[in-house]
């Protein structure tokens, strides 16, 4: 088969999703063209509400994007500079460069070798008189082992803030059957609606979940320049806002994220099927307690040059990426927390060793056919 007979692979196609819905979302940014409430407008209160209901949690409050949400969460949350956050070593930076810009110290805790997640038996060594919080990256669409993390956030009065950005609609099972959505089990949640995140806006933009009316409070305050009434400042707060635009595409797509999380899962499963046992390639391990919504699908690879692997796929026309290459303790803006190479080794290794696969809800059966061929006729 020839490139040529199938459709340009992607590692995300955002324009084939939006030609399905696209009478839908022309019409919705129409309408906020037309009205011109472009700040504030009704879909934005719309939005949040129907988001609220999906993750089913008491307030939710829209942002600007992620990596607002997280800093303004930690605002919310009262930590002072000085305070430790314990984080995953492995994960986006978001979250660490929001702390550090507070002033908090991001404490790292190695992640678990198979999920990929922070590994919850190495938190509680961690855990000292100035820690206020544990801060799980759900990453790659999968939940962290979030019934050790409450436990000992229970068991430490530390807050928990989670952050979703990559697994919107991801589902916790605890051991005694209660089942909560990714973002709304810590005291706050956070979210992106980065364009590739699963459910993306045509910009930037994100969202904050809590179950506890202070915080949502607080965390509406600080979003709006720390005011509650018009000009009346009671905090130092900042300006972040999803704007109306946005959110009439994501009342769009909310409706049809289920399916796209169905979508995703078929692609992993297909993939699955084809390099589960491989002697060179360790396809996602599913945890039991959460469901996985594919936001990346990721292959740990094994005794495989990484480089030559992803050119040779590059030269057939098949894209990869690598989420992530560099551990957050080994960058160069971190460097002042005094760690060192070898301190987390199960992350260093990951960051060598791992590749992410197109995924994404339009991929059609002929390209994926396609992909999976091109990585079988490499180990040839
Ligand atoms: C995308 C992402 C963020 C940040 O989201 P933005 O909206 O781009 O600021 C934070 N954390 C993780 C894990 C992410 O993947």
């Amino acid at each position: 088969m020839k490139t040529a007979e199938i459709k340009k692979i992607q590692m995300v196609d955002l324009r084939s999703q939006y030609e399905k819905i696209k009478p839908e979302i022309d019409a919705a940014m129409q309408e906020v063209i037309d009205q011109s409430a472009f700040i504030n407008g009704s879909q934005v209160r719309h939005f949040a509400e129907e988001l609220r209901e999906y993750l089913d949690c008491k307030h939710l409050v829209t942002c600007g994007n992620g990596t607002d949400g997280l800093q303004i969460a930690m605002m919310a949350l009262g930590f002072k500079p000085g305070d430790e956050v314990i984080v995953p070593a492995f994960t986006y930076i978001a979250a660490v460069e929001a702390l550090a810009l507070l002033g908090l110290k991001p404490v790292f805790v190695d992640v678990d070798p198979d999920t990929f997640q922070i590994d919850a038996t190495q938190i509680e060594e961690k855990i000292s008189s100035k820690t206020v919080c544990i801060l799980p990256v759900h990453l790659y669409g999968q939940c962290a082992d979030m019934e050790t993390i409450m436990k000992l956030a229970k068991k430490h009065q530390l807050s928990v803030l989670e952050d979703a950005a990559q697994s919107i609609g991801a589902e916790y099972v605890f051991d005694d059957g209660k089942r909560m959505q990714s973002g709304t089990i810590g005291d706050i949640g956070v979210t992106s609606f980065f364009p590739s995140k699963n459910l993306g806006c045509f910009g930037d933009g994100g969202a904050m979940m809590t179950n506890n009316p202070d915080l949502a409070e607080r965390i509406r305050m600080i979003a709006t320049h720390g005011q509650k009434r018009k000009y009346i400042h009671d905090a130092i707060g900042v300006n972040s806002r999803l704007d109306t635009l946005q959110a009439s595409v994501l009342r769009i797509k909310l409706k049809y994220l289920n399916g796209y999380i169905d979508a995703r899962n078929q692609v992993a499963a297909n993939y699955d099927a084809a390099f589960k046992n491989h002697p060179h390639l360790q396809i996602p391990v599913r945890m039991s307690q959460s469901s996985h919504v594919f936001h990346q699908y990721t292959l740990r690879l094994k005794e495989v040059e990484r480089e030559s692997f992803s050119k040779y796929l590059a030269e057939k026309g098949v894209p990869t990426m690598v989420y992530y290459p560099m551990p957050v303790h080994l960058q160069e803006a971190y460097k002042f927390l005094g760690y060192k190479k070898g301190d987390f080794p199960i992350a260093e290794a990951l960051c060598q060793e791992v590749i992410s696969l197109p995924m994404h809800t339009e991929i059609e059966d002929d390209q994926q056919a396609y992909i999976i061929k091109s990585i079988n006729s490499f180990f040839e």
